[in-house]
């Protein structure tokens, strides 16, 4: 199964990627997780990178592109994978169809989250995030069960990103409306596209997910 998740900054991309990862066992590749493993790891694309993200815009097509032409070839991909975060733009979901085509692949579906606005500064800005395992929390919308440990492997350190930020959600936003939405009826024209009500209680749009995949 090859999916694709879209929505914008804060939608729960990353929140319902990690539960199709326990349910379905593919990976999660997120475009952003790897451009900040690049960045803490210093690597050129890092260094090139980091202030593009700290301030909100989207790095170079030819970057992410290259990162996840070359992650989709390692073995774990074989089954299947969930692209989080990527393709972002016209030119990287033209970049996808030609880098599946070439190596015989098809995408199951694209699985769009739709939110309204209002939220997305408070999903942004209270998300937290083991810094062990990489489980996602929220201040207000989802808590450890008990307080200061993950709920996942026991941890007691978490981390938030330095562009979860009110000012940050702005800019991001105006990328995703720009750059991003055109893909929604660029994969509605493949009859690939399916939306879930992103503003439901995040189980609610699992289940909603899963219908979806069940029947893909
Ligand atoms: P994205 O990957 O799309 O940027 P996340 O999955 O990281 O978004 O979600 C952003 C924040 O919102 C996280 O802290 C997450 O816990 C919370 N969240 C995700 N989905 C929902 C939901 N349906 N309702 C309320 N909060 C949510
Ligand atoms: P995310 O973790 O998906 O919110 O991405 C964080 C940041 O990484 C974005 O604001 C961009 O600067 C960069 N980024 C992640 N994925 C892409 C992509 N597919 N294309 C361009 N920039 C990206």
């Amino acid at each position: 199964m090859r999916l694709i998740l879209l929505g914008p900054p804060g939608a729960g991309k990353g929140t319902q990627a990690q539960r199709i990862v326990e349910k379905f066992g593919i990976p999660q590749l997120s475009t952003g997780d790897m451009l900040r493993a690049a960045v803490s790891a210093g690597t050129d694309v890092g260094k090139r990178a980091k202030a593009v993200m700290d301030a909100g815009k989207l790095v170079s097509d030819d970057i992410v592109i290259a990162i996840v032409s070359e992650r989709i070839d390692q073995p774990d991909c074989a089954k299947g994978f969930i692209l989080d975060g990527f393709p972002r733009t016209l030119v990287q979901a033209d970049a996808t169809d030609a880098m599946l085509k070439a190596k015989g692949l098809d995408l199951s579906k694209v699985l769009e989250i739709k939110v309204n606005d209002e939220v997305l500064a408070d999903r942004v800005s209270g998300r937290y995030t083991c810094a062990n395992c990489g489980a996602g929390y929220h201040d207000t919308n989802l808590r450890p069960r008990q307080e200061g440990v993950c709920d996942r492997c026991g941890s007691t350190h978490f981390k938030r990103r330095p562009d979860d930020n009110r000012e940050t959600v702005v800019t991001r936003l105006q990328a995703y409306y720009k750059e991003t939405s055109p893909l929604i009826g660029y994969y509605h024209a493949k009859g690939k596209l399916a939306s879930v009500d992103g503003m439901a209680d995040i189980d609610r749009v699992t289940s909603d997910i899963e219908k979806i995949l069940e029947s893909a």
